[in-house]
């Protein structure tokens, strides 16, 4: 039995700009090959990203990188540019994102676990998880008019695995190049390999595609899981 993504909308929603990459690039390139609309919702504008030779206008290089990774995958790119480090599920953030959500239209919204280790992550979390049930209802206004029905929701897995326990894996094993090509476009990113601080960033991403399709019996793959909540449950 195989998931396919066609005719789904497919909206990753990531707190910073590499984060795809490493958590759900390879399922986003498998949804486009089967005919899926992508989108990419990055909150923070990777200010904090900065490697140990400093780069001058940092926000726009990442902006850049991760637009060339986007165009990798056809996919519509949508950017909050708020600083690091201040991301925060708030009222204000919730209806931007929920904006979002009603022009780009998922049927599908990957989200980081609520146990991710980074704050940033935590927060891009929950406010995907309201963005995502609010998007539906008359009761928040935006500019666009609400959908008809709240997207079904997925939670990524934690960068390195930690505290995650995934209930199903996406096959990964034929776009792997891709999610490795996506990867090299955050050149800025991959040259922090070389602070004793970073973990190098190809490397963790081989790694966890390696193990968590060691764990399913194939090459690569990307594990999930699904929200489970009244209202937000979907037969696949
Ligand atoms: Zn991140």
């Amino acid at each position: 039995m195989k998931l396919n993504f066609a005719n789904e909308r497919v909206l990753a929603v990531l707190a910073h700009p590499d984060d795809a990459e490493l958590l759900c690039a390879g399922a986003l390139a498998r949804a486009r090959a089967d005919g899926a609309a992508i989108g990419l919702a990055v909150l923070c504008n990777g200010a904090g990203g900065q490697p140990h030779k400093p780069i001058r206008n940092l926000v726009a290089v990442r902006r850049r990188e991760v637009a060339a990774a986007a165009r990798l995958l056809a996919a519509d790119l949508f950017c909050l540019n708020i600083p690091d480090g201040t991301l925060a599920d708030d009222h204000p953030t919730r209806l931007r994102l929920t904006e979002v959500l009603r022009r780009f239209r998922p049927s599908l919204v990957l989200a980081h676990a609520p146990a991710d280790y980074h704050p940033d992550h935590r927060a891009a979390g929950a406010l995907a998880e309201a963005a995502s049930w609010f998007c539906a209802s008359r009761g928040q206004r935006t500019k666009t008019t609400p959908l008809a029905a709240a997207p079904a929701l997925w939670w990524m897995d934690t960068v390195n695995m930690s505290g995650f326990a995934p209930e199903f894996y996406v096959d990964i094993s034929k776009f792997l190049a891709l999610k490795e090509r996506m990867l090299a476009c955050h050149r800025s990113q991959v040259a922090r390999g070389q602070d004793s601080s970073f973990a190098p960033l190809a490397e963790l991403m081989r790694l966890q595609a390696r193990a968590r399709g060691a764990q399913a019996g194939v090459a690569a793959a990307e594990a999930f899981g699904a929200h489970h909540a009244f209202k937000r449950e979907r037969a696949w």
